[in-house]
């Protein structure tokens, strides 16, 4: 939609907006000269070689060559898209977006969809406290939630009747009901698609509802089902949990990517506020992208079985082709048959936490799992080794962190014949005793 917002309309707002306010406003800026300085927020450094030019309008990172202008940090900042970043950039200086004839339709379009579904939640929350809403009290009272969390991420219930949100709407809303997968007319008729069940909204960066979740209180056999894809939710692009956790922390630093909701309540619950959960099936590529827009720290956390390790596989091959320094990912395997929502329950919430602070860096977890059930003493494990890791390195484009990983490789190969090795050994012998492979060199 971005072509839909007049060129002269950006360049007027772009010049009233004061840079160095608006990027004060997010982080600390020390005035130099004319200009300012700050750590960069778009990768880690200990010297700040982040500089802001509000004469000119524009930001530069030296460090890792982030640069824009006001628009383009909100986006990248605030993880917004170009028309939200220029709504909230108008906002800002008091100005009112002039959209165009299509675009108002379509806008006007979207807001009728997350007025409805605002309303279905307002609807799911008010039954969670009402009389039908006992069951659903009990189980999350058994969870271990209390009344202000229940409130923060506004869980709701769905009555078991088939109609009871649809009747409750008025007839303005109940067309976008069904728009949206909230009712369905699959069968002619209208009949809610979430019935005895648990209910956790899914919200955008905004705070309005784009979608739901819920979690069956009967014997479904769909344990939790979601609302489907509409204008206002794509699955791919959506973080559960996000909101609050911007809510919850001003400066969100780092994510831990969890895989149900129930984690994400439960870790908020025990003061863990930084969690969320990707609505995609995997983590895909989209869902990568959307948590790497946020933070430049992700924590992966899978169950600790063979279906945990493979999806925990799958997250690191999609990662590595967005691999750029700057970015650390981590993997944290829970212990077999846990999860988080039970293992913080379980071990409180200092326990989990360290587990979060020990968990195990990407290149560390990729040449363990790689040389999983191989005797790194053989010559040809050690070719095995190669075969298997050069094409994931491959992947990652050109970075310190790529050479490094590169390099292990070969020293757990015992591939002395690059000079690396010898640069690092003080008596000048290469490494032949080669320690490193015999007992895999990890840890
Ligand atoms: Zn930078």
């Amino acid at each position: 939609m971005s072509g839909l917002i007049p060129q002269r309309f950006v360049e007027d707002l772009l010049d009233r907006i004061d840079l160095a306010e608006l990027i004060g406003s997010r982080i600390t800026l020390k005035k130099a000269g004319g200009n300012y300085k700050a750590r960069c927020p778009f990768h880690d450094e200990k010297t700040p070689s982040f500089n802001v030019r509000p004469d000119k309008g524009f930001y530069h990172c030296f460090g890792c060559g982030a640069h824009g202008d006001a628009i383009s940090f909100v986006r990248e900042f605030d993880g917004l898209g170009f028309t939200d970043a220029v709504e909230e950039l108008a906002r800002r200086a008091g100005m009112e977006v002039p959209y165009d004839q299509s675009a108002r339709q379509e806008m006007q379009q979207a807001r009728t969809l997350t007025d409805a579904l605002d309303y279905a939640s307002r609807f799911y929350q008010s039954a969670l406290k009402g009389q039908q809403g006992e069951f659903a009290r009990d189980y999350l009272k058994q969870r271990g939630l209390d009344d202000s969390i229940i409130e923060q991420y506004q869980l709701g219930y769905a009555p078991g009747t088939g109609t009871a949100l649809f009747d409750s709407a008025s007839k303005d809303l109940q067309g976008p009901l069904v728009e949206t997968g909230t009712v369905s007319d699959k069968y002619g008729r209208p009949r809610d698609l979430f019935r005895n069940r648990v209910m956790f909204p899914i919200r955008n960066s905004r705070g309005r509802t784009i979608a739901f979740g819920g979690r069956t209180l009967g014997d479904d056999k769909a344990k939790y089902i979601n609302s489907p894809e509409s204008d206002v939710f794509h699955k791919s692009r959506e973080i559960y949990g996000l909101y609050e956790a911007k809510q919850s922390i001003r400066q969100l630093d780092r994510l831990l990517v969890v895989e149900g909701y129930m984690d994400v309540i439960a870790l908020a619950q025990n003061g863990i506020h930084f969690a969320v959960a990707t609505l995609g099936t995997a983590t895909n590529q989209d869902s990568l992208s959307a948590l790497l827009k946020q933070v430049r720290h992700l924590v992966f956390c899978f169950d600790g079985d063979q279906a945990g390790y493979r999806a925990a596989d799958k997250a690191l091959e999609n990662a590595l082709e967005l691999l750029t320094d700057g970015l650390h990912l981590q993997f944290l395997m829970m212990p077999d048959g846990e999860d988080p929502d039970t293992l913080v329950r379980k071990e409180g919430p200092d326990a989990f936490q360290e587990r979060i602070n020990g968990a195990t860096p990407l290149s560390r977890y990729l040449f363990n799992r790689q040389s999983e059930g191989l005797d790194l003493t053989l010559p040809e494990d050690r070719g095995e080794l190669k075969a298997r890791v050069e094409p994931l390195l491959k992947k990652m484009p050109r970075s310190t962190l790529r050479d490094a990983m590169w390099h292990e490789m070969l020293r757990l190969c015992g591939n002395n014949r690059g000079d690396w090795q010898n640069r690092r050994q003080p008596n000048g012998k290469a490494d032949t005793a080669n320690a490193g492979c015999r007992n895999n060199g990890l840890t």
